[in-house]
Protein backbone atom coordinates (compact mmCIF):
# COMPACT_ATOMS: atom_id res chain seq x y z
CA UNK A 1 0.00 0.00 0.00
CA UNK A 2 1.43 3.52 -0.99
CA UNK A 3 1.75 5.34 2.14
CA UNK A 4 2.51 9.05 3.28
CA UNK A 5 4.78 9.14 5.30
CA UNK A 6 4.55 11.37 8.23
CA UNK A 7 4.59 11.56 11.75
CA UNK A 8 1.03 11.00 13.46
CA UNK A 9 0.77 8.42 10.56
CA UNK A 10 3.82 6.65 12.62
CA UNK A 11 2.33 7.12 15.97
CA UNK A 12 -1.20 6.24 14.67
CA UNK A 13 0.34 3.03 12.87
CA UNK A 14 2.60 2.09 16.20
CA UNK A 15 -0.32 2.84 18.93
CA UNK A 16 -2.05 -0.14 17.09
CA UNK A 17 0.75 -2.79 17.74
CA UNK A 18 0.45 -5.40 20.81
CA UNK A 19 1.91 -4.80 24.16
CA UNK A 20 2.64 -6.88 26.89
CA UNK A 21 -0.13 -8.45 28.50
CA UNK A 22 1.85 -9.56 31.68
CA UNK A 23 4.90 -8.03 31.25
CA UNK A 24 7.76 -9.69 33.96
CA UNK A 25 9.13 -6.98 36.55
CA UNK A 26 12.69 -8.57 36.75
CA UNK A 27 13.06 -7.99 33.29
CA UNK A 28 11.50 -4.51 33.24
CA UNK A 29 9.25 -5.25 30.76
CA UNK A 30 8.42 -1.85 29.74
CA UNK A 31 7.28 -0.74 26.66
CA UNK A 32 7.94 2.43 24.30
CA UNK A 33 4.80 4.63 24.19
CA UNK A 34 4.05 4.62 20.68
CA UNK A 35 3.73 8.53 20.59
CA UNK A 36 7.55 8.35 22.29
CA UNK A 37 8.69 5.79 19.50
CA UNK A 38 7.81 7.68 16.95
CA UNK A 39 9.06 11.16 18.23
CA UNK A 40 12.19 9.59 18.36
CA UNK A 41 12.29 7.43 15.25
CA UNK A 42 11.00 10.94 13.52
CA UNK A 43 14.20 12.64 14.57
CA UNK A 44 16.24 9.93 13.37
CA UNK A 45 14.91 9.09 10.00
CA UNK A 46 15.02 13.20 9.22
CA UNK A 47 19.22 12.47 8.96
CA UNK A 48 18.42 9.65 7.01
CA UNK A 49 19.69 6.94 9.51
CA UNK A 50 17.19 4.30 8.77
CA UNK A 51 16.13 4.20 4.87
CA UNK A 52 17.60 1.25 3.09
CA UNK A 53 19.60 0.23 6.62
CA UNK A 54 20.05 -2.73 8.50
CA UNK A 55 18.99 -2.05 11.99
CA UNK A 56 19.36 -4.06 15.02
CA UNK A 57 16.27 -3.60 18.09
CA UNK A 58 18.27 -4.81 21.11
CA UNK A 59 15.87 -6.43 24.03
CA UNK A 60 13.09 -5.90 21.24
CA UNK A 61 10.02 -6.31 23.75
CA UNK A 62 7.39 -6.27 21.57
CA UNK A 63 8.97 -4.78 18.58
CA UNK A 64 7.65 -1.12 18.88
CA UNK A 65 11.41 0.15 17.70
CA UNK A 66 12.60 -1.87 15.07
CA UNK A 67 8.91 -2.05 13.49
CA UNK A 68 9.27 1.83 13.02
CA UNK A 69 12.34 1.33 11.45
CA UNK A 70 10.62 -0.41 8.76
CA UNK A 71 7.65 1.76 8.46
CA UNK A 72 10.52 4.26 8.03
CA UNK A 73 12.58 2.35 4.79
CA UNK A 74 14.66 0.30 6.76
CA UNK A 75 15.67 -2.85 4.67
CA UNK A 76 15.46 -5.55 7.55
CA UNK A 77 15.23 -5.77 11.29
CA UNK A 78 16.78 -8.58 12.88
CA UNK A 79 15.08 -8.12 16.73
CA UNK A 80 17.18 -9.66 19.58
CA UNK A 81 15.03 -10.46 22.86
CA UNK A 82 15.48 -13.29 25.45
CA UNK A 83 11.97 -13.52 26.48
CA UNK A 84 9.74 -15.66 24.21
CA UNK A 85 6.20 -14.71 25.21
CA UNK A 86 7.84 -11.20 24.10
CA UNK A 87 9.38 -12.25 20.98
CA UNK A 88 6.11 -13.97 20.50
CA UNK A 89 4.15 -10.93 19.97
CA UNK A 90 6.82 -9.20 18.19
CA UNK A 91 6.13 -11.80 15.63
CA UNK A 92 2.72 -11.10 15.32
CA UNK A 93 3.32 -7.42 15.44
CA UNK A 94 5.51 -7.68 11.83
CA UNK A 95 3.16 -10.00 10.59
CA UNK A 96 0.57 -7.52 11.29
CA UNK A 97 2.66 -4.27 9.59
CA UNK A 98 3.52 -6.66 7.06
CA UNK A 99 0.44 -7.44 5.90
CA UNK A 100 -0.51 -3.47 5.30
CA UNK A 101 2.50 -2.27 4.16
CA UNK A 102 5.50 -2.82 2.02
CA UNK A 103 8.26 -3.05 4.79
CA UNK A 104 11.53 -4.62 4.60
CA UNK A 105 12.44 -8.39 5.97
CA UNK A 106 12.82 -9.25 9.61
CA UNK A 107 14.78 -11.38 11.82
CA UNK A 108 13.50 -12.94 15.29
CA UNK A 109 16.46 -14.17 17.54
CA UNK A 110 15.52 -15.52 21.01
CA UNK A 111 19.02 -14.32 22.37
CA UNK A 112 20.50 -12.93 25.29
CA UNK A 113 21.78 -9.36 23.75
CA UNK A 114 25.38 -10.40 25.00
CA UNK A 115 25.34 -13.48 22.71
CA UNK A 116 24.01 -11.55 19.66
CA UNK A 117 27.59 -11.54 17.72
CA UNK A 118 26.23 -9.96 13.96
CA UNK A 119 26.72 -6.25 12.65
CA UNK A 120 24.46 -4.16 11.62
CA UNK A 121 24.43 -0.37 10.03
CA UNK A 122 22.65 0.63 13.27
CA UNK A 123 21.48 -0.21 16.57
CA UNK A 124 18.40 1.13 18.27
CA UNK A 125 17.44 -0.41 21.90
CA UNK A 126 15.26 0.71 24.88
CA UNK A 127 17.06 -1.44 27.43
CA UNK A 128 16.45 -2.11 30.90
CA UNK A 129 17.40 0.65 32.84
CA UNK A 130 19.03 -0.65 35.65
CA UNK A 131 16.53 -0.31 38.66
CA UNK A 132 16.10 -4.28 39.55
CA UNK A 133 19.80 -5.31 38.35
CA UNK A 134 22.42 -2.37 38.48
CA UNK A 135 23.99 -1.17 35.09
CA UNK A 136 22.11 -3.65 33.13
CA UNK A 137 21.87 -1.31 30.42
CA UNK A 138 25.37 -0.98 30.33
CA UNK A 139 25.65 -4.58 28.82
CA UNK A 140 23.42 -3.37 26.02
CA UNK A 141 25.46 -0.73 25.25
CA UNK A 142 28.74 -2.26 25.28
CA UNK A 143 27.13 -5.12 22.77
CA UNK A 144 25.78 -2.04 20.54
CA UNK A 145 28.97 -0.28 20.11
CA UNK A 146 30.23 -3.31 18.94
CA UNK A 147 27.24 -4.09 16.45
CA UNK A 148 26.98 -0.71 14.74
CA UNK A 149 28.32 2.35 14.11
CA UNK A 150 24.87 4.14 15.07
CA UNK A 151 23.50 3.58 18.03
CA UNK A 152 20.11 4.98 19.29
CA UNK A 153 19.77 4.20 22.96
CA UNK A 154 16.81 5.03 25.78
CA UNK A 155 18.69 5.89 29.30
CA UNK A 156 17.12 7.50 32.76
CA UNK A 157 18.27 11.08 32.23
CA UNK A 158 19.75 11.39 35.70
CA UNK A 159 22.53 8.81 34.15
CA UNK A 160 23.51 10.59 31.51
CA UNK A 161 27.53 11.78 32.44
CA UNK A 162 27.71 8.03 33.42
CA UNK A 163 26.34 7.32 29.94
CA UNK A 164 28.52 9.57 27.99
CA UNK A 165 31.94 8.93 29.50
CA UNK A 166 31.09 4.88 29.16
CA UNK A 167 30.40 5.77 25.28
CA UNK A 168 33.38 7.96 25.42
CA UNK A 169 35.55 5.24 26.79
CA UNK A 170 34.14 3.14 23.84
CA UNK A 171 35.11 5.86 21.42
CA UNK A 172 31.81 7.13 20.68
CA UNK A 173 30.54 10.50 20.24
CA UNK A 174 27.06 11.98 21.54
CA UNK A 175 25.81 13.74 18.08
CA UNK A 176 22.58 14.39 19.47
CA UNK A 177 20.60 14.36 22.72
CA UNK A 178 17.13 14.90 24.00
CA UNK A 179 14.80 14.01 27.11
CA UNK A 180 11.39 12.82 26.97
CA UNK A 181 9.19 12.36 29.58
CA UNK A 182 8.28 8.44 29.69
CA UNK A 183 5.36 7.43 30.98
CA UNK A 184 5.56 3.73 32.95
CA UNK A 185 2.17 2.47 32.50
CA UNK A 186 0.60 0.89 35.58
CA UNK A 187 1.11 -2.74 33.77
CA UNK A 188 1.75 -4.41 37.14
CA UNK A 189 -0.21 -5.12 39.27
CA UNK A 190 1.62 -3.70 42.24
CA UNK A 191 1.00 -0.39 40.59
CA UNK A 192 -2.06 2.20 41.36
CA UNK A 193 -3.45 3.53 38.72
CA UNK A 194 -1.96 6.24 36.91
CA UNK A 195 0.88 6.66 35.29
CA UNK A 196 4.23 7.55 36.71
CA UNK A 197 6.72 9.06 34.39
CA UNK A 198 10.15 9.46 34.08
CA UNK A 199 12.94 11.46 32.40
CA UNK A 200 14.16 9.60 30.01
CA UNK A 201 17.09 10.50 27.83
CA UNK A 202 17.30 9.35 24.02
CA UNK A 203 21.02 9.74 23.15
CA UNK A 204 22.56 9.31 18.98
CA UNK A 205 25.93 7.87 19.24
CA UNK A 206 28.39 7.60 16.80
CA UNK A 207 31.94 6.44 16.45
CA UNK A 208 34.60 9.05 16.39
CA UNK A 209 36.55 8.55 13.61
CA UNK A 210 39.62 7.64 14.27
CA UNK A 211 42.69 10.63 13.57
CA UNK A 212 45.76 9.41 11.21
CA UNK A 213 49.00 10.40 13.06
CA UNK A 214 50.82 11.88 10.11
N1 LIG B 1 12.42 -2.29 23.24
C1 LIG B 1 11.07 -2.57 23.72
C2 LIG B 1 11.06 -3.23 25.09
C3 LIG B 1 11.67 -2.47 26.23
S1 LIG B 1 11.64 -3.38 27.75
C4 LIG B 1 10.27 -1.29 23.71
O1 LIG B 1 10.88 -0.25 23.53
O2 LIG B 1 9.04 -1.32 23.87
C5 LIG B 1 13.25 -4.15 27.74
C6 LIG B 1 13.25 -5.52 27.04
O3 LIG B 1 14.58 -6.06 27.12
C7 LIG B 1 12.34 -6.57 27.67
O4 LIG B 1 11.51 -7.12 26.69
C8 LIG B 1 13.30 -7.64 28.24
O5 LIG B 1 12.78 -8.96 28.18
C9 LIG B 1 14.50 -7.47 27.35
N2 LIG B 1 15.78 -7.90 27.94
C10 LIG B 1 16.26 -7.59 29.18
N3 LIG B 1 17.50 -8.07 29.36
C11 LIG B 1 17.82 -8.71 28.19
C12 LIG B 1 18.99 -9.40 27.74
N4 LIG B 1 20.05 -9.52 28.51
N5 LIG B 1 18.99 -9.94 26.50
C13 LIG B 1 17.89 -9.80 25.68
N6 LIG B 1 16.77 -9.14 26.05
C14 LIG B 1 16.73 -8.61 27.29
Amino acid sequence: MEQKISKGWLAKTLSQLKVFENPRISEEQYPTDSEIAAETLWNSAMIEDFNQKVIVDLGAGTGILGIGTLLLGASKAIFVEKDSYALGICKENYQKIKSEFNVGEAEFLELDVSNYAGKADVVIQNPPFGTKEEHADRVFLEKAFEIASVVYSFHKANTKEFIQQFADSKKFKTTHYWEVDFPLKATQKFHTRQIHRIKVGVFRFEKAVETQNL
